[in-house]
């Protein structure tokens, strides 16, 4: 396994791959990769042919008064992990290489949703997600792309944007791979007090006795939102959001759910660490 830290360094490894038809599969992440990053790299290396990691800490995407300086970081542990899956290369240019002017002046936005959701609390992250993902899309000329569904907000708008602009990749959802507990795996977990993290089992919960209820019947948002806004209040977390949407458009759900397949999306704070979960009601 290669760590490759230029784009043309990239293009010139990949570009023979191409030509003899070998399938490109690209995982993009920003590093401090666990067993949900692995995930997407078993799928990439069983569907494709060559793996690509890029770990690439996008500050573009990041608030002024978010962790972007805390962020954890760890390169050659990355590399080691994302080699004994099965990974040819790991991609981890620098910012200068990513933005060698500064901050783009082309962004990509979707003008729908992105002041949804994480994107209400987080203004300018999606146009910055969108926009590092199309580069990684044009640098790599990945055939495929593997995002989990821990980011639920994140992969739908990445499927709108190939739809929406005809980019020529397949985007491929892997499942949320939670820790024994239920918590969801990631990075930011490392920020948690054993407290904290005891804690952060209030969202999960949530979630789930939120699926029950509804799998016994229970059809009324508010009584859905209510169950998991509970949930993370009396394990002293503090609610950001918590959303039932329509897994098809993304839009909120209101009233009573109907036919349309729901997810419920929510995001809370345990201690100064803000975490995201979802579940979808089918
Ligand atoms: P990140 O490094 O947090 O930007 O995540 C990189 C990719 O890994 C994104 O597509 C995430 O949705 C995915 N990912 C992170 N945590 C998990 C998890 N627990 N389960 C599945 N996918 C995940």
């Amino acid at each position: 396994m290669q760590i490759i830290k230029s784009i043309d360094s990239l293009r010139q490894a990949l570009a023979p791959l191409a030509k003899e038809g070998k399938r490109i599969g690209l995982v993009p992440t920003m590093g401090a990769l666990h067993e949900g990053h692995g995930a997407l790299i078993k799928a990439s290396v069983s569907e494709c042919d060559v793996t690509v990691v890029s770990v690439f800490l996008n500050p573009i995407q990041f608030g002024k008064n978010e962790d972007l300086d805390k962020y954890p970081k760890r390169l050659e542990a990355d590399a080691k992990l994302a080699e004994s899956i099965g990974a040819d290369f790991v991609f981890a240019p620098s910012v200068a290489e990513m933005y060698p002017d500064g901050d783009p002046m082309t962004l990509v936005r979707d003008e729908q949703l992105e002041g949804m959701y994480c994107g209400a609390y987080r203004p300018g992250h999606f146009r910055g997600v969108l926009t590092v993902v199309s580069k990684l899309f044009l640098i790599s000329g990945a055939n495929d792309a593997f995002f989990g569904e821990k980011d639920y907000q994140q992969v739908f708008l990445i499927e709108r944007m190939v739809k929406d602009l005809n980019f020529n990749i397949k985007i491929h959802r892997v499942k949320i791979v939670r820790e024994e507990s239920g918590l969801a795996r990631s990075s930011r977990n490392e920020y948690l007090t054993e407290e904290e993290r005891a804690q952060a089992l209030g969202i999960y919960n949530g979630l789930k006795a939120a699926k029950a209820a509804y799998e016994a019947g229970e059809r009324s948002v508010l009584k859905i939102r209510d169950i998991v806004v509970k949930s993370i209040v009396a394990a002293r977390g503090v609610v950001q959001y918590v959303e039932v949407a329509s897994q098809k458009t993304l839009q909120k759900c209101n009233g009573a759910l109907g036919e349309e397949k729901a997810v419920i999306l929510a995001a809370a704070f345990f201690g100064k660490t803000r975490l995201i979960d979802n579940m979808e009601l089918n």
